[in-house]
């Protein structure tokens, strides 16, 4: 697979991963959903029954000390003493005043002491408009239980207060006669009060299953189960309730998220229920507190954590993301610093090569040089002893037929002196001593040529050291009857060099003018001198073919030779141009327009005349 293929599929694939995460959390969390509720409402739950326990200690804690109240104001002696005799007026108000002083102690709402037949004779609320005295309350059973010698207790809407209360009785004794009963009203409003703006509802029940406390006023005396008629008929005779305002209350109860829910018509939220009862009042406390809002909050939880998960995958949607892009920017670089790397890999090669090449190449130059070098030395020498041979042979030559022709002078010059033919004597002595002056002379040449030439230069007459080169190829010049035309210059010309090589350098060039002529019925050499402010030139011109192409840019080069083998050896002109060049003048080559070769001899002048060798 390509590599943007491959890297489309990933990226497709992980946006898919990530969709099908995503549904696939979505699914869990609405699958979630009951349970998360369920947590919820059992923390509700919790919270419900905290409030019903603390509601239930703060009633019968109240009850149980509600209850003995009664029984203690009963043991006051006054309120026998007034019941003995209850036309004392005065006591009468005293323990009226008693009592007003108790509900104030107490926190209750009446106190009030009644006679045998139910009679109130004196009450708390004595000085009120709606006061208890002269009222009768025969019809309230804790009336009833307590002028039996018991102690009463009831709940009812007060019938004189109007106020819903509770009502607890003993019986004021005398010995173990009843003399009448004293009560304590306590109303419930506080209780209610301190239920108001919690979370929950609170109601208390009695065994009719009617509301008869609530911190909701609505909810006060509807029935919670259908009244029968005999506790109709009970309530109606003991004034209990108004029984006009008995209602049910419409309400379904269910079992929902582990516990007890109840319906309540008309109101928005089903309720979580938790009882629990006072069995010595016979109430049964109820909590209700709405569902709507834990399930509110598990939805909400439900929600932030769907949320919480869609950031998560985004997040990791984003990391993702930027993963590929970083590894995408690695492998590019990679990929890159790759391609750069073989580049540099395939230049260096290259390069290495190259210099590989280059390297064995100076070598090699190296070596052929040395090489050369060698060759040149040894063909130097061969060519200085070749020199030297011919120098020998020449020399042979010429002192051999001058010393032939004196050795048959003097033979003669003996005979014609044993004849008594002095005249002839003496021509043949004359004649000898003309050969020896000329063997004197080629010695003279010679000796010049073999003193040994040193490397430093000075003047030298140029006229004259052609004389010598003239004189030294004498020789070969009447063996090939060769002319010498010469054009110079009066007086010396002097130049800066060395006499003996520049002699060399000269007959170099007569025996090449010669060589180029070899054949020739008449060979002809024109050597002219001329000079200007600073060079003195020497030019060779002979009648021979000229040099040809080749021959013309090789002419100068070490070994470049046309002559048959053992006849050159090509170092004639090479040793010549480095001579006069050591000397800081030129050698140089052209044809003639008219046939023949030219040599062209530049020399600097020298200022002094002081000869150098
Ligand atoms: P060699 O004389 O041993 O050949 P040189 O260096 O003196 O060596 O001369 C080199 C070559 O130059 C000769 O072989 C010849 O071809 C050419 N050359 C030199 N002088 C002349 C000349 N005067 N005329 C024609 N060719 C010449």
């Amino acid at each position: 697979m390509a590599d943007g293929a491959r890297d489309s599929f990933r990226r497709f694939s992980g946006a898919w991963a990530a969709l099908a995460a995503l549904v696939v959390a979505l699914a869990l969390s609405i699958a979630m959903l009951p349970h998360l509720e369920r947590l919820f409402v059992d923390e509700v739950r919790e919270r419900n029954e905290a409030a019903l326990r603390l509601a239930v200690e703060g009633l019968s804690g109240t009850l149980s000390r509600f209850e003995a109240f009664p029984a203690l104001i009963a043991e006051r002696p006054a309120l026998a003493e007034l019941l003995e005799a209850p036309e004392d007026e005065a006591l009468r108000v005293r323990v009226s005043a008693q009592f007003s002083e108790d509900t104030r102690a107490l926190g209750a709402s009446d106190v009030y002491l009644m006679d045998r037949t139910g009679l109130t004779i004196a009450a708390s609320s004595y000085l009120k408009d709606r006061s208890f005295v002269g009222r009768s309350f025969d019809y309230r059973p804790y009336f009833a239980d307590a002028v039996k010698g018991g102690l009463g207790r009831f709940f009812a809407l007060g019938t004189t207060s109007r106020e819903r209360g509770y009502y607890y009785a003993a019986p004021v004794l005398r010995g173990d006669e009843v003399l009448g009963v004293v009560a304590v009203k306590f109303t419930v409003e506080e209780f209610e009060a301190a239920w108001q703006g919690g979370e929950n509802d609170l109601l208390v029940s009695d065994l009719d299953n009617i509301v008869f406390m609530s911190n909701r006023p609505d909810w006060h005396f509807r029935t919670l189960q259908p009244l029968d008629r005999e506790a109709r008929a009970r309530i109606e005779r003991d004034r209990q309730y108004p029984l006009e305002r008995l209602e049910p209350l419409d309400h379904v109860t269910s079992f929902r998220w582990g516990g007890e829910v109840i319906d309540i018509a008309g109101a928005p939220s089903p309720f979580l229920v938790s009882r629990l009862p006072i069995p010595e009042a016979g109430w049964q406390v109820h909590v209700l507190t709405p569902v709507a809002p834990a399930l509110a909050q598990a939805r909400v939880a439900l929600v932030a954590v769907l949320l919480a998960l869609l950031v998560l995958a985004m997040v990791g949607l984003v990391i993702r993301q930027r993963r590929l892009r970083l590894l995408d920017r690695i492998e590019t670089q990679r990929t890159q610093q790759d391609v750069l790397e073989r580049r540099v890999a395939e230049r260096t090669g290259d390069l290495n090569e190259a210099n590989q090449q280059l390297t064995l190449e100076v070598q090699e130059r190296r070596a052929t040089e040395t090489r050369l070098k060698t060759t040149q030395q040894e063909l130097i020498q061969a060519g200085k002893l070749a020199a030297l041979g011919q120098m020998s042979a020449a020399l042979s030559h010429e002192f051999n037929q001058p010393l032939a022709a004196i050795k048959s002078y003097s033979d003669n010059a003996a005979t014609f002196l044993e004849r008594g033919r002095l005249p002839e004597t003496g021509e043949n002595l004359q004649r000898i001593s003309r050969l020896v002056d000329r063997m004197a002379e080629i010695s003279q040449h010679l000796r010049s040529f073999a003193r040994r030439p040193k490397d430093q230069t000075g003047p030298v007459p140029l006229a004259a050291a052609l004389d010598d080169a003239l004189a030294l190829v004498d020789m070969r010049l009447r063996q090939q009857n060769a002319v010498v035309a010469r054009d110079i210059p009066e007086g010396e010309v002097w130049v800066t060099g060395g006499r003996v090589r520049l002699v060399q350098v000269i007959v170099n060039l007569l025996t090449n003018a010669l060589d180029a002529m070899t054949g020739m019925t008449d060979p002809r050499i024109e050597i002219s001198l001329s000079q200007d402010a600073s060079d003195a030139v020497l030019r060779v011109r002979d009648h021979g073919p000229g040099l040809a192409g080749d021959a013309m840019g090789q002419a100068f080069d070490p070994f470049f030779t046309t002559k048959d083998p053992g006849k050159g050896l090509g170092l004639g002109l090479s040793i010549s141009y480095n001579i006069v060049r050591d000397f800081d003048g030129r050698l140089e080559v052209a044809n003639h327009p008219e046939g023949g070769a030219v040599f062209t001899l530049s020399l600097p002048r020298a200022q002094s005349v002081q000869e150098a060798v």
